[in-house]
């Protein structure tokens, strides 16, 4: 499941260099993420780092996007293809 900004989004910034996917970037008002991009950091962290860092606590999961883990960690490869070792797919 990707995971979503909400409108309490007070732009503070910090979240956007700590997304390891770039899935994070500045909207028309507030920051956005990219659910193509968002795999909950699978791949990456054991935890969403964007909410572990965020004052705000606006950052659920986007009931849009539900996937399984083998589906998040696809869109880690497909994300990182020809960075990572093709076997571990
Ligand atoms: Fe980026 Fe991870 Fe947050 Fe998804 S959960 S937006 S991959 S930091
Ligand atoms: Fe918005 Fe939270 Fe990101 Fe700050 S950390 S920009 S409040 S989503």
């Amino acid at each position: 499941m990707a995971l979503l900004i909400t409108d309490e989004c007070i732009n503070c910034d910090v979240c956007e260099p700590e997304c390891p996917n770039d899935a994070i970037y500045m909207g028309t008002e507030i920051y956005e993420i990219d659910p193509n991009k968002c795999t909950e950091c699978v791949g990456h962290f054991d935890e969403p780092q964007c909410v572990q860092i965020c004052p705000v606590e606006c950052i659920p999961f986007n009931p849009a996007w539900r996937e399984t883990q083998e589906e998040l960690m696809a869109k880690y490869h497909r994300l990182t293809d020809g960075k990572t070792d093709k076997k571990a797919e």
